[in-house]
């Protein structure tokens, strides 16, 4: 009874010191993205300096794979006073993944001249429809779904690679081997920024959710919505294949804030790890 009491009163006393200017959930980590909420009285908002979009009272943050751990939030009140408050993030440690006998034509570097500019031509338009989704400010989010469902993950986001002994870059996403022509829906609500036929990518689709973040899903057999659409969470669009560089069935699944490599499987989790910060930024 008198913990009880106590509750009331400490929580009484922070509402009289400060109400609720912020409130952030989903995963302070490496890879990891938050949603934050602030009250009517914050104007902008800047993680480590740099504006974030607000949209109404609500933001996205992300964090890359090998982000620093150390972050600034910083609130500027509609009266223009300014708040800041530190976010310390949680270090990953990532898996070595190994895999040998890899047939070697999967992991040459193409030499003809007109694959090279094909794939520079796909790097360079990809990257131009990500710019475009850093300044999408809607945001779509409502929570996440896994996109295929009852399928093997067979590759983890932020491994280190060997593959046939050699050391490559880590792997930015996370692989869902499932059969030819299981469905992959839409982990969220969006709207279609680009589908094509790539040489590394095969048939994929890029999802814009807003306020600077995207997901994409690669190596698909079928595409079954165009650029432009508008998808609900869980929406089918498009079904498991194995096009581009790949070597099996499978859904490449990856996702990106502002160009920071964030981890699916946390996302999926995002509703689990309720990660709560209230009442840190006073007011006076
Ligand atoms: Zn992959």
């Amino acid at each position: 009874m008198k913990y009880f009491f106590i509750l009331i009163f400490i929580s009484l006393a922070l509402s009289i010191m400060a109400e609720d200017v912020l409130t952030l959930q989903g995963n302070a980590t490496q890879g990891g993205i938050m949603v934050g909420k602030v009250s009517s009285k914050v104007e902008k908002i800047f993680l480590d300096y740099q504006e974030i979009p607000l949209m109404e009272n609500i933001f996205l943050i992300g964090f890359d794979r090998d982000s620093k751990l150390r972050h600034i939030l910083t609130l500027v009140m509609q009266n223009g006073q300014m708040e800041t408050t530190e976010l310390l993030l949680t270090k990953r440690e990532y898996e070595t993944q190994r895999i040998d006998n890899i047939p070697p034509e999967y992991l040459e570097e193409p030499t003809d001249k007109d694959v090279i500019n094909r794939i520079e031509r796909e790097s360079a338009t990809l990257q131009e429809f990500r710019k475009n989704i850093h300044n999408n400010q809607f945001i779509y989010l409502d929570d996440f779904t896994i996109p295929v469902e009852n399928g093997k993950v067979t590759g983890i986001f932020g491994s280190n690679r060997i593959l046939n002994g050699i050391p490559v870059s880590p792997h930015n996403g996370l692989d869902i081997a499932a059969p030819l022509g299981t469905d992959i829906k839409s982990m969220a609500t969006g709207v279609v920024a680009l589908t094509g036929d790539y040489f590394y990518n095969g048939k994929f689709v890029l999802i814009d959710h807003g306020c600077g973040l995207s997901s994409i899903y690669i190596h698909m057999s079928t595409i079954s919505i165009e650029k432009g659409d508008y998808v609900l969470k869980g929406d089918k669009i498009g079904e498991v294949g194995s096009t581009g560089r790949s070597t099996g069935n499978h859904l490449h699944w990856g996702i990106s804030w502002k160009g920071e490599r964030i981890d699916p499987a946390l996302i999926t989790k995002q509703n689990n790890i309720l990660f709560k910060f209230s009442n840190i930024v006073g007011t006076d």
